[in-house]
């Protein structure tokens, strides 16, 4: 009896979600995780510049230091070089 009480719960629950409803308890902390992925995440996402040199590569091969992406180590270094 109990287990059908927790499907019918869950079913109930996919269905709100799946016609765009939210479950405050669940999704408040989904949300919070997001938010700080968001402001990380633009300008990472799919393919990214490096911030050196300008060549595109794909988020995997991105190397993000200091919020900036960039190719390869040698950039990263070159582009601490010119700030000094
Ligand atoms: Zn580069």
């Amino acid at each position: 009896m109990l287990l059908r009480v927790i499907i019918l719960i869950i079913i109930a629950g996919a269905i709100y979600r799946f016609f765009g409803g939210k479950i405050p308890f669940i999704d408040k902390k989904e949300e919070k995780e997001t938010d700080v992925e968001k402001d990380f995440g633009k300008q990472i996402q799919g393919t990214s510049e490096c911030a050196f040199c300008g060549i595109y590569m794909t988020e995997d091969d991105a190397l993000i230091y200091h919020r900036k992406a960039y190719c390869s180590n040698d950039c990263v270094e070159k582009s601490k070089r010119l700030k000094r």
